[in-house]
């Protein structure tokens, strides 16, 4: 069933998991996805990133992705991520995405916090949900450079951010980077803490491939509720290729391998997150989307 970032993340937070938002490049990432989802009786948030619009246009994303999503047994949000663009952050809106994320986080704060709240002001109306950055986190979508202290996510603006862009999901900066790291990224667990005590939406952990499983462990516990994974599925799929080459593979089961590759990596990451096993033991019912306390399975 197709869901908003928001419902998909109120659950996240009331039952103390994180729930992986995969980008895709094409049909069959995303079908390795929902796949995963669905077999893991996990919620999921299938993401295009603007920067990935060349591969994946929106008339071709969003009507595809969108019956999918309607079809899953399991909540799907369909989610535009890392939006700079007005214009096509609102085809997003207009194409059938449920959720945007406005990405304003290399301008000065009161920018920020000004294209946000536009942003926020059409998605609302349409009962879209609304992700946005404070701080910023390195690398850009599909890059990678270190992230820099100076722009981590500060304690004190948050509350602000949160109230004045009014957004329903704050992407945090604490040490995290785009792309492969260059370096073993050294996450600030303590301002995350702080972050989580002080903020009254769910927080976004960016730049998630690289990371160690304790990582993803330490964020969730301290209050991360989205995990963004792209490179790694990338890595997933392009290598699946090069092996089914060298073993002789043809096309067709070249593809179907590469979709394998994908969503074994993403059943990884559910497990890992703790999403897995919310959905599984409940046949799905449109009219009560959320499982019961004792249907729960908890990794952690
Ligand atoms: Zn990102």
């Amino acid at each position: 069933m197709l869901v908003t970032l928001k419902e998909i993340l109120a659950d996240a937070e009331e039952y103390k998991y994180g729930v992986g938002l995969f980008n895709h490049l094409d049909l069959e990432m995303a079908n390795g996805i929902i796949e995963a989802a669905e077999e893991e009786g996990s919620p999921v948030i299938l993401g295009v990133a603007e920067v990935h619009l060349s591969t994946i246009p929106f008339e071709y994303a969003a009507a595809i992705m969108r019956k999918s999503a309607e079809q899953a047994k399991v909540p799907v949000c369909l989610h535009f991520d890392h939006g700079t663009d007005f214009a096509k952050i609102v085809k997003a809106m207009q194409s059938g995405f449920s959720s945007v994320m406005y990405d304003g986080s290399a301008l000065p704060y009161e920018e920020n916090i000004a294209n946000t709240r536009e942003i926020s002001k059409v998605a609302h109306a349409l009962g879209i949900s609304v992700e946005a950055e404070l701080g910023h986190v390195g690398g850009g979508e599909g890059g990678a450079d270190d992230g820099h202290e100076a722009m981590y996510t500060k304690v004190e603006q948050v509350n602000d951010f949160i109230k004045r862009a009014d957004i329903d999901a704050l992407a945090v900066a604490i040490g995290t980077a785009h792309g492969e790291y260059k370096f073993t990224p050294k996450l600030d667990l303590e301002r995350l803490a702080q972050i989580y005590e002080v903020s009254d939406k769910p927080l976004v952990l960016h730049g998630g491939s690289g990371l160690s499983d304790d990582d993803f462990r330490n964020t969730v516990k301290n209050g991360i509720r989205k995990v963004n994974i792209c490179t790694e599925l990338c890595n997933a799929a392009y290598n699946s290729f090069a092996a089914s080459k060298a073993n002789g593979l043809n096309f067709e089961k070249a593809v179907i391998e590469a979709r394998q590759a994908v969503k074994n990596s993403v059943i990884r990451y559910m497990r890992v997150f703790g999403s897995s096993g919310r959905y599984k033991y409940t046949p799905y019912n449109p009219n009560k989307p959320y499982v019961s306390d004792e249907d729960l399975h908890y990794i952690f």
